[in-house]
This record gives C-alpha cells, sequence and structure tokens, in this order.
C-alpha cells in the first residue's frame, strides 16, 4: 500500500476482548489497512488502580493525539463509585454521533427481516443525557430535556453526508414533535432545513411512536434514521435486535476531532479465553473505523471477504445453525478464513462497495443573536395548604401592577382560572406572570415579584424566563390552555 499509516489507538479491553482485537487487526493487516497503532490499557486493570473512569489520563492523552480509537468491550465494575467508560470517553472527546448499522444476513443467520439494511443515527449530547435532574418539592421530581440548534444541525448534517457518502437513498427523522412542540420540534425543523440542502436523497419525517412501530414491523421501509438521544438510545438496540444480528453489529462514535469505534455487545466474560467468540462486532466497527480515514478501498476488500465467509457458512458458536452452517469455527480460525477470502465478493449478500476519502466533515453554519424580550415569567411554588382557587387568592394581589398573574398549571395541567375538579394536584404549581397588554417586563420585575412572594410566605423553587425571539412568543402555552 502507497498510503501512509494512519495513526490509531486501540484498546485490547477485557474479557473476549483481546481474542476478538487479535483477530479484528490480523484481517485489517492482511487487507492492507495502513495503521500505526499505539495500544492503551482500560478496563478492570484501570479501574482496580483506582482509576474511577477504567481510564488513565496518559491514555486520554493517546487519543487526543491519535483521534481514532479502536476499543474492545471491557467488564464494567459492579458496585458504586465507578464511571462507565464509554460516556466518559463520550462526554470528554464530544463524540455526538453513534452511528448503528443494523443488517441482516438472510438467509446465512436467521432473522424476521431478510431485507433489514437500517443505519440508525443517534445524537449522542443532548437531550435528558445532560443529566440535570433535581427534586425540588416532596412529591415532584424533574429532568431537564436540552436540544440545541447547532447540536441538531451537526446530527442532521452527518445523516445527510452519511447517506450520501454510503450511496443511500433516504434519510428520516423521528420525533415526538406533536407532543414536544419546541424540544422535538426544533430538531424536526432543523432536518427539514437541512434536508432542503440535499435534494439528491428523499427525507422524510414520522412521529416517533408510530415509526418505531412501523420499524420494528417492517424495517425494510428506512435506509438512514436520524434521532434525538434518547429516541435513538432505545431504537439503535431494536433495530440491531430485529436484525437478528445484535453479536455482529459494529457502532461509530463520531466526534469533531475524537471518534470510538467498537462491536455493541459486551466482554462476555463467560467465554473469555476460549477462542471461541464472533470477532464480527468489532470488525465491522473497524470496518466503519477504516472508512472513516479514508482506507474506504481497504474496508471493501475486507468486509466483502467477510460477507463471503457468512454466505459459505463457515460461522462461530453464537450464530451456528445446522440448516445453513457448514463449519463451526473458533475466534481465530474465523479470522483465517476471512483472510483466505479476501479477493472475493459475497454471491448471495449484497456486496459492500466504499467510497475512498476523506472522513465525513460537518460544518455547522455560526447564526447572529435574535432581538430578544422578556414578556413574563413561570414562577414554580413548593405549596399545599389549598385548592388552586386559594392559592390564586394568595397571588394575585403581590401580581400587579407590573405583572399580571395569567393562569396556574400543575404537572403542566391547567387548573387556574377554569381548572377541572378531576385534574389530581401535587405540591409542585407553576404560576405564570405576563406583563399587561402583551407588553414586556423587566429582570428586576420578575425579582420584585419573588421578593414579594417570599415575604408572603411563599416558597418558590424555581422560576423559568417567558421570552420572545423576533417578537414570537417562544414558550408553549400550558395543557388545557
Ligand atoms: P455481553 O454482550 O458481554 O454478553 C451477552 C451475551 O452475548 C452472553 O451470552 C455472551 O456470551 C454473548 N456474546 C457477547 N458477545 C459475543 C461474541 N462476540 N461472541 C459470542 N457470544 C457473545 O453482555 P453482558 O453479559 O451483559 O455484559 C458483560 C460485561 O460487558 C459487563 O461487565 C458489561 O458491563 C460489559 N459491557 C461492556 C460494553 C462495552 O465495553 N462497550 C458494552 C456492553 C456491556
Amino acid at each position: 500500500m502507497s498510503t501512509a499509516p494512519v495513526p490509531i489507538t486501540v484498546a485490547r479491553g477485557d474479557g473476549i476482548g483481546p481474542e476478538i482485537m487479535d483477530a479484528t487487526l490480523r484481517i485489517l493487516d492482511a487487507g492492507g489497512a495502513a495503521l500505526d497503532i499505539e495500544e492503551i490499557s482500560i478496563g478492570e486493570a484501570m479501574y482496580a488502580q483506582g482509576f474511577t473512569a477504567g481510564i488513565a489520563p496518559e491514555a486520554l492523552a493517546s487519543l487526543r493525539r491519535t483521534k481514532v480509537f479502536l476499543k474492545a468491550p471491557i467488564t464494567t465494575p459492579q458496585g458504586g463509585g465507578f464511571k462507565s467508560l464509554n460516556v466518559t470517553i463520550r462526554k470528554t472527546f464530544g463524540m455526538y454521533a453513534n452511528i448503528r448499522p443494523c443488517v441482516a444476513y438472510a438467509p446465512f443467520v436467521s432473522t424476521k427481516h431478510p431485507g433489514m439494511d437500517v443505519v440508525i443515527v443517534r445524537e449522542n449530547e443532548e437531550d435528558l443525557y445532560a443529566g440535570i435532574e433535581h427534586q425540588q418539592t416532596d412529591e415532584v421530581v424533574q429532568c431537564l430535556k436540552l436540544i440545541s440548534r447547532p447540536g441538531c444541525e451537526r446530527i442532521a448534517r452527518y445523516a445527510f453526508e452519511y447517506a450520501r457518502a454510503h450511496g443511500r437513498r433516504k434519510v428520516t427523522a423521528f420525533t415526538k414533535d406533536n407532543i414536544m412542540k419546541m424540544t422535538d420540534g426544533l430538531f424536526h425543523k432543523v432536518f427539514d432545513e437541512v434536508a432542503a440542502e440535499y435534494p439528491d436523497l428523499e427525507n422524510e419525517h414520522w412521529i416517533i411512536d408510530i415509526g418505531a412501530a412501523k420499524m420494528a414491523d417492517t424495517p425494510e421501509a428506512f435506509d438512514v434514521i436520524v434521532l434525538p438521544n434518547l429516541y435513538g438510545d432505545i431504537l439503535s438496540d431494536v433495530a440491531a435486535q430485529i436484525a437478528g444480528s445484535v453479536g455482529l453489529a459494529g457502532s461509530a462514535n463520531i466526534g469533531a476531532e475524537v471518534s470510538m469505534f467498537e462491536a455493541i455487545h459486551g466482554s462476555a466474560p463467560r467465554r473469555a479465553g476460549q477462542d471461541v467468540a464472533n470477532p464480527s462486532g468489532l470488525f465491522l466497527g473497524a470496518v466503519q473505523m477504516l472508512v472513516h480515514i479514508g482506507q474506504g478501498d481497504v474496508a471493501t476488500r475486507v468486509h466483502n471477504a467477510w460477507l463471503s465467509t457468512i454466505e459459505d457458512g463457515i460461522h462461530t458458536y453464537d450464530i451456528f445453525d445446522d440448516a445453513v452452517s457448514t463449519q463451526k469455527v473458533g475466534t481465530s480460525a474465523f479470522a483465517d478464513a476471512v483472510i483466505e477470502r479476501l479477493g472475493r465478493v459475497p454471491e448471495t449478500l449484497t456486496p459492500v462497495e466504499y467510497r475512498v476519502g476523506d472522513a465525513i466533515s460537518v460544518k455547522v453554519a455560526d447564526r447572529a443573536p435574535r432581538p430578544k424580550s422578556q414578556l413574563g415569567v413561570d414562577v414554580f411554588l413548593h405549596w399545599r395548604d389549598g385548592s388552586p382557587d386559594d392559592l390564586a387568592q394568595l397571588l394575585l394581589p403581590h401580581a400587579a401592577p407590573t405583572l399580571q398573574l395569567d393562569m396556574v398549571s400543575n404537572r403542566g395541567q391547567k387548573v387556574w382560572p377554569e381548572g377541572s375538579p378531576e385534574t389530581l394536584t401535587t405540591d409542585h404549581w407553576r404560576c405564570r406572570f405576563l406583563a399587561p397588554d402583551g407588553g414586556t417586563t423587566t429582570a428586576g420585575d420578575v425579582v420584585a415579584l419573588q421578593q414579594r412572594l417570599v415575604e408572603a410566605g411563599l416558597e418558590p423553587i424555581k422560576t423559568e424566563g417567558l421570552y420572545a425571539f423576533d417578537g414570537e412568543p417562544a414558550f408553549t402555552k400550558g395543557q388545557g390552555q
């Protein structure tokens, strides 16, 4: 190969990790991958040395240097005090996109969905995963769902760029924007904006509930699916499972600088050291890595050899089936079989052909801030001394003249004015105050209101500003309004 070796960081991990990594690297090497490997230690040994996330700072420095991480699974210690290695790496390096191809290999690997070939593109940083949770009253806990415009734009662009680079025809977004009109609504809106820049690709949006049902029933209807974090977390596992290939699936975590490639399964400790584990999940993660570092030609060669091995019926125990398999092999014999088939393309399964080129690069445009004005405030109270009407009567004298009490809601349901007696109320009340006549208010007025409420013996636990951008109110009304 004339290509200069590309530096990558490799970790052999725990359990079956070292065996499947060895098999994977042997295939890559035989296939002509130009890699300059730097090895690091992660997992059990590092946790035992007191590194709470299973990785030492010098190892993180290696990832910063090479920017590419091929990672075998690790065993996560049981009990408190330990942090997830994967979450730590993803967050440290801002790996915003999780890419998981979910492919059926029928008739050679049994599946209910023989035609399935779906790529899940999951936003990996935002949404309910910010970990911002609070309890502020006896009865209610909350979790903040954060969705950003640049975050949406980056993941949507990645999905369309991925589709284009991999010869895919359609990108589908799933959201629940009929309910979460602002957060999921932004994801959908930005998806539509980005989609308009890719007229060569089809695009569509499904509400997540019916979309997920359709995907589980007829995955052939989808090609690339892009989702916010939580939905993506759930549906990427569903998709891998119904493809029939959890043990065969690889995944990429893409960051602006550093990216990580791995199998989706764990370290299978009971199978460790026996040369029986299937190296395919890690291998397919490594194929994604080769494409990412611009060695698409090598990726094509080794992936087609792997497909040929699968369709020749040379299977590890986990996918072995008397009806279609011809030979049960262990980890290293499977790698040998793939190496023997380098140069071949599959006859029944669809051959792959990757583009040789640079990694997908996604740029997010800077946007000028828009004119912003404050229209009011939602004051949340911890209160349990009566009915919604009782609370409103307590609040009304403290609102005027700078702010007016617009409504009171409980768990998002409007309970004043004109509430429904059937609504269950808790000790967590949202009291909306607006400037009179659709006008604007000031931070000073809002603080003064809170001061009056505290002096009246009430307990504000938090406030949310009610703003307009470009004159457009940017907050939802309560349910029941
Ligand atoms: P697992 O994925 O390791 O194993 C689940 C089942 O699948 C087991 O029966 C196992 O034998 C089998 N299996 C998994 N990979 C296989 C392969 N390549 N070939 C053949 N059979 C395979 O899940 P688990 O048992 O829940 O977890 C074991 C450990 O792995 C735990 O410590 C867990 O925290 C960790 N884990 C790590 C990662 C990661 O590093 N990315 C991911 C998931 C789980």
